[in-house]
């Protein structure tokens, strides 16, 4: 796995090269091959310098082996493995002659410590090179050196940063915080480490002083906040004393119910992403875009980042150019952001032909479909794409709600038809919710989820009914926030309660970033189809016609000025319309009349109101496996999770409910449903509490 070679200049240069795969990791053997080559490394006098490499294309070491931590975490044996990391690094570290890693391809986790413990880090300026350590979003925390050695590298403050944050950095931005000491074309990469030793032996730097404290992360994950206690702990200490916190640390840590659900999670990623189609893929090289919106001009981009050349259609010219401009708006984000390269966003951009009128469409194996949600004018789209469309051709739908089937019917091959539901923002969110129609023949399917899969998304496959799997699930959470905010509760209460609990915001929060206006069109579809649990409360139809649609105007249940917000005392008008001259919601079409403070809720803990709204979620769920909306628990709760943030690591509605305990969750279900129908339990949860049979093996 680490070949050795020493050249005339009697440098010796270690290059991780796991056979049969195209990335390295530490696993214990790989550990014991390094301490191997470290043990010549040391008896050979001659030598005068340690260059640590890959020979991968993409990767330099993708970080410690996560079946084998998972493993040991469950059984609770990961400190025999963690110290043999540590040992290892800090034999690396303690060499008499000086070392350098050198970087091509992502470095993350053990493969970013183990070049910290090297004396110098050289990376190239390529995008596959990646560059930190996502520990904490793991679970877990750098404990082969990082939470030791990166303060005394970068500081104490930007330390914690990159260790709380837990992202990868680009080969700039790496530079820029202290990451890498230099970075170069992929070409003079050796040369330039080689170079480096030249400097000889770097002076080990004290432990850093903090200058400003740090607040301990909001984050209900627990890595982060133990993450930055070791930091704080190892600047008052020795590196060795600090290695024996980061290892205990890591072990308490790995026993966790959230740090296993985070560590599942990376593999249930890794399932979707490779999925287990046996037909043979084909390469989609064209593909058309109709509408060219906020999603139709997001998909474009993206399929044109993969090399996917697009023609995107619309309306009418002045709709193209807006679609084309954002198009040119991701992409130079990118750029600055240090994702990909400018010639390659130049290239990107190329790919995207913008027209306004039918073309013809033969030659293009998928068509997407992201026109207005109407389904007059979507039937309208897809009558006139059968015609245009191959025989190959498949047509796919964005639709967030409306029936998949219905668009089929209109057309003369309803076996090509599928939906393909990406999520806002494109460029961002991974999931495609995979929408199989009746009427969807099986190579239709394979051949889409090849597709999606071509462009590096994660389709989870659901069935064609309303809603699908994803705003099913979360309507009636967001909906129901919506109500306790009508009943007399502040949007800052509801949200708050949410975020301690886990969400990466409140339900207010993302009704305001999803738009009420759409929230309120998705709302009533699903309110027609499911009833009283999608119930759109007055407060969202006040709030829609007074042109309060959230961020995209400025206000909805908070108020926005560039990244700040507030909030919105426009709304009180809402709740105390005679005080402030505004609208009696009553008098809205649809609108409840308002109601004063209910005194259930008076007293509402911050934890009555999350299980309310989570419990919501759940029964959803619940109710999703129970009508094969999806094939598997796991399917609902990774949607979940990548469709809308849901707390990753309490590892989505199901995972949670079951470690929460079945029966307690059906218990309050029915406790709320005396007074509020909706919250009935659906006949599986009931069933599995009943039987205390269990949605997942463990
Ligand atoms: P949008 O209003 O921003 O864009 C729709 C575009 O379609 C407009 O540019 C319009 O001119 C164009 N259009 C209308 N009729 C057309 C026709 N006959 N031919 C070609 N173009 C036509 O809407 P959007 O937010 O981009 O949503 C598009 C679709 O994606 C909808 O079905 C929506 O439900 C779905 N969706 C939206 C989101 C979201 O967050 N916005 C997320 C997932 C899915």
């Amino acid at each position: 796995m680490i070949r050795r070679e020493v050249d005339d200049d009697h440098i010796c240069t270690l290059t991780f090269d796991r056979p049969e795969s195209g990335a390295n990791i530490f696993d214990a053997a790989t550990l014991d091959e390094l301490n191997e080559r470290l043990d010549f490394v040391e008896s050979d006098a001659s030598l005068r310098g340690l260059i640590i490499a890959s020979a991968k294309k993409s990767i330099f070491i993708a970080g410690a082996d996560l079946k084998t931590l998972l493993q040991q975490s469950q059984s609770g044996e990961m400190r025999a493995f963690i110290a043999k990391g540590q040992r290892i690094f800090s034999r690396l570290a303690d060499l008499k002659i000086p070392s350098v890693a050198a970087i091509h391809g992502a470095s993350a986790g053990g493969g970013y410590e183990v070049a910290l413990a090297c004396d110098y880090r050289v990376a190239t300026d390529d995008p596959a090179t990646r560059i930190g350590l996502p520990e904490t979003t793991l679970g877990l925390i750098p404990a082969w050196g990082g939470c030791t050695r990166l303060p005394r590298v970068i500081g104490a403050e930007k330390a914690a940063e990159v260790i709380l944050k837990g992202k990868l950095y680009s080969a700039q931005e790496a530079l820029k915080i202290g990451l890498v000491d230099e970075v170069v074309p992929r070409d003079q990469l050796i040369n330039r480490a080689r170079e480096k030793l030249r400097a000889g032996k770097r002076k080990p730097s004290a432990a850093p002083k903090l200058d400003q404290e740090i607040p301990a992360p909001r984050d209900r994950n627990p890595a982060p906040a133990a993450a930055l206690e070791v930091i704080k702990k190892s600047l008052s200490t020795s590196a060795e004393q600090s290695l024996a916190f980061e290892l205990d640390t890591i072990v308490d840590l790995g026993k966790t119910e959230s740090t296993q659900n985070l560590i599942r999670n990376f593999f249930l990623a890794e399932k979707y992403k490779k999925g287990s189609s046996r037909m043979p893929a084909e390469r989609v090289v064209h593909a058309a875009v109709i509408g060219a919106g906020v999603m139709g001009s997001g998909i474009a981009q993206w399929l044109s980042s993969r090399g996917v050349t697009v023609i995107l259609r619309d309306i009418a010219r002045e709709q193209i150019d807006h679609g084309l401009a954002n198009v040119e708006k991701i992409y130079a984000d990118a750029v600055k952001r240090g994702l990909i390269t400018e010639e390659k966003a130049k290239e990107g951009r190329a790919r995207i032909c913008g027209s306004t009128a039918p073309m013809e469409l033969r030659d293009v194996r998928f068509v997407i479909e992201a026109a207005s949600e109407k389904l007059s004018v979507k039937k309208e789209v897809f009558r006139e794409l059968a015609m245009e469309a191959g025989p190959k051709t498949i047509v796919a739908t964005n639709t967030s709600a409306l029936p998949v089937s219905a668009l089929a019917d209109v057309t003369v091959s309803p076996e090509h038809v599928i939906g393909l539901h990406f999520f806002n923002p494109v460029s961002r969110m991974k999931l495609v919710e995979v929408v199989i129609a009746k009427e969807t023949s099986e190579e239709t399917r394979e051949r889409s989820l090849a597709f999606v899969r071509q462009i590096g998304k994660l389709p989870v496959i659901v069935r064609d009914s309303p809603g699908f799997l994803v705003n099913r699930v979360l309507f009636p959470y967001l909906l129901d926030a919506a109500e306790l905010f009508e009943a007399g509760l502040e949007a800052d209460k509801i949200d708050t309660a949410l975020v301690q609990w886990g969400m990466p915001m409140g339900p207010l929060r993302l009704i305001d970033e999803i738009g009420v206006d759409i929230a309120v069109d998705i709302g009533n579809t699903l309110e027609k189809a499911y009833g009283r649990r999608d119930h759109v409360s007055a407060v969202l139809l006040w709030l829609r016609d007074g042109q309060m649609l959230g961020r995209k105007t400025g206000a909805g249940f908070y108020k926005y000025e560039g990244k700040q917000q507030s909030p919105n005392e426009g709304i009180q008008t809402w709740r105390s319309p005679v005080v402030a001259g505004g609208v009696d919601p009553g008098s809205i079409e649809g609108g409840a009349t308002r109601q004063p403070a209910s005194p259930r809720l008076v007293g509402a803990t911050a934890d009555d109101i999350a299980h309310r709204l989570v419990f919501l979620m759940v029964n959803e769920a619940a109710r999703c496996v129970e009508e094969k909306v999806v094939d598997l628990p796991e399917d609902a709760d990774y949607g979940m999770i990548l469709g809308t943030g849901f707390a990753p690591f309490r590892g989505g509605p199901l995972r949670f409910a079951e470690h929460f305990g079945l029966k307690k969750v059906v218990a309050e279900l029915e406790r709320l449903a005396q007074t509020e129908e909706k919250f009935l339990p659906c006949e599986i949860l009931k069933k599995r509490a009943r039987d205390e049979t269990r949605f997942y093996e463990q």
